[in-house]
């Protein structure tokens, strides 16, 4: 029985049951690139959900028990520093998996998971993926080759919120977000910018100011628009480049909304 209930109220976090819904078509761009042999072990187990903006998937230091497969909306993999500060180290749409930690070590999860949007995720217990991996070479070779690509994602991230400069940074965040966006306008407040970022609201109003200045994004009252998608990538660091360019050497599906 996958158990759906395992969210809590915890700060200014929204938390959502999951939802089983109906209509939505199982479209996820990984399990689709599986071959049918290995889709086959994963389909007939998969259910669809609602994820809530703001909902967390599982936090740091917890035993994953689910597998999240996203069909909409997009999840950030947040890095918890002992002082309760946080930043991105990844953000994962329908080109990937989440909850991926599940294995021979049964690792418990390095980082937070928070839904940046109302979306909609297939999804299965760990259990049950951990028993589609040791059935199948070709369904390892699959996970490896994401979580290679996650891991380029994840150091490429470090490297930048250390090194490059916060306009860089959001401009990148942005291009990430819009990637896997349905629209070129944006639900985001400053202070989900901020929380992303790792840094004070009133400093990403300003950088804000200096986008918005050049003509890249329009912002209003929780939401962020792109204006001048190849503009945004000009004035954004190389690792926004970098990170797409690891996922085409690896043959990984190109992150894409729904
Ligand atoms: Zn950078």
């Amino acid at each position: 029985m996958v158990k759906l209930s395992r969210f809590s109220s915890r700060g200014d976090v929204t938390f959502r049951r999951l939802q089983i819904v109906s209509g939505v078509k199982m479209n996820n761009l990984w399990i689709a690139a599986l071959d049918a042999a290995d889709r086959k072990r994963i389909e007939p187990h998969l259910k669809q959900g609602e994820i809530a903006r703001g909902q967390m998937l599982y936090d740091a230091g917890e035993a994953v028990d689910q597998v999240w497969f996203p069909i909409k909306g997009v999840v950030s993999l947040m890095t918890i520093l002992p002082d309760d500060k946080m930043v991105e180290t990844a953000a994962i749409g329908r080109e990937g998996l989440i909850g991926v930690t599940c294995g021979p070590f049964n690792a418990r999860a390095a980082s937070r998971a928070i839904s940046q949007r109302d979306g909609v995720a297939a999804y299965c217990s760990a259990e049950v993926f951990g028993e589609a991996l040791d059935a199948s070479e070709s369904l390892r070779l699959a996970l490896s080759r994401f979580t290679e690509g996650l891991m380029a994602q994840v150091q490429q991230a470090a490297a930048c919120n250390a090194q490059h400069r916060l306009d860089e940074r959001l401009a990148r965040w942005l291009l990430m977000l819009h990637d896997r966006a349905e629209d070129d306008r944006i639900d985001l407040t400053q202070a989900d910018i901020a929380g992303m970022l790792g840094v004070r609201r009133a400093t990403v109003s300003e950088v804000g100011t200096v986008l918005e200045g050049k003509g890249l994004i329009q912002r209003g009252r929780g939401w962020v628009k792109v204006l001048d998608r190849d503009g945004l990538e000009k004035a954004s660091c190389g690792c926004y480049g970098l990170m797409r360019d690891v996922m085409k050497d690896l043959k990984l599906p190109q992150p894409q909304a729904a």
